[in-house]
This record gives C-alpha cells, sequence and structure tokens, in this order.
C-alpha cells in the first residue's frame, strides 16, 4: 500500500470553537458553508453524532447517552480550550418534507408528526440552557436548526445566542 501525499500542511493553530451536529452527510457542506459565511469558522472541532445538539439532551427518553454526550462534550471544551460551542439542529422547515426529520429524533420519538418534532427540539434547547454548565462550562453558546423548506431550499434558524453581557 502506497502512502498518499496529500500536499497541504497541518494548522496546529485551533480556532476554538467546538461544533455539535448531527452526521447526516446531507447536511456538512451546508454546515461548512454556514459557519464559514456567518461566523467565520473553519477547521473547527467536531461532535458529530446522530441528532447532533439533540445527542445532548435526553429528549425525555434517553438519559443515560445524553449524560454520556453531555460528558464526551465537556471533555472537548476543556482538552481543547474550546470559548464558543455551537450546536446544531436539522429538519423540516414548517412545511418542509417529513423525509427531512433528523433519525434520531425518528428513533426518540416515532410517533411525532413534524411540527412536534420542531417543537421538542426547542424544548431539548430549553433542557439544555438549563444544564450549560455540564456540557459547555464557561464557553459562549449558540443553537441553530438547519431547516429544509417545502421547495427543498436550506435555511438557518437561531434557536439560541449568547447575550453579549454572557460572553467572557
Ligand atoms: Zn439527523
Amino acid at each position: 500500500m502506497e502512502t498518499l501525499a496529500l500536499g497541504m500542511r497541518w494548522e496546529s493553530e485551533r480556532p476554538h470553537v467546538l461544533v455539535a451536529a448531527c452526521s447526516d452527510g446531507r447536511l456538512q457542506e451546508a454546515t461548512d458553508s454556514f459557519l464559514s459565511r456567518a461566523l467565520g469558522v473553519r477547521q473547527y472541532d467536531r461532535l458529530y453524532l446522530p441528532g447532533g445538539g439533540g445527542a445532548l439532551s435526553a429528549s425525555g427518553s434517553d438519559f443515560m447517552r445524553a449524560a454520556e454526550v453531555r460528558r464526551e462534550c465537556r471533555f472537548l471544551i476543556e482538552a481543547h480550550g474550546v470559548e464558543h460551542l455551537i450546536l446544531l439542529f436539522h429538519g423540516p422547515a414548517a412545511g418542509g418534507p417529513a423525509e427531512a426529520v433528523c433519525a434520531d429524533y425518528r428513533r426518540k420519538h416515532s410517533w411525532q408528526r413534524p411540527d412536534q418534532v420542531r417543537a421538542q427540539q426547542e424544548a431539548d434547547v430549553r433542557d439544555l440552557l438549563g444544564r450549560r454548565a455540564e456540557f459547555s462550562g464557561g464557553a459562549r453558546l449558540s443553537v441553530y436548526r438547519f431547516e429544509v423548506t417545502a421547495a427543498g431550499g436550506l435555511q438557518v434558524a437561531p434557536l439560541h445566542v449568547d447575550e453579549p453581557a454572557l460572553r467572557r
């Protein structure tokens, strides 16, 4: 087996940004594009799991997994000196296609309609904000949902962005 030289340099500098996003590959280019355009961030640390930010919340059903994911997140915050944690959710926009519902939410709430999943994700954000010290330490916190519109477009809705006074 031959080694393949990539012709690129390793960059030792970290942006001190951690993104928790869903593993869904259909959103990865959109995620990179949004973070680079809106926040000027690239080469960010990634915690990719089914559900993304939703994996940190038990959503009323999966307490052991959520607690473990919060521990992993907290580990990265401390080990990499993360100053800004970005939690990403995804799913259909209001009126968007049902097949855009996140697979992790389908697993946790198989009986919910897309609009109920949207409400569940917002409830999970409130749950996470109430326990943020468990997983984000003193890092600034932003939460967004990537939404698929009825026409098949992608948009990003802010669900929570820390006020400047809360930033350190
Ligand atoms: Zn997903």
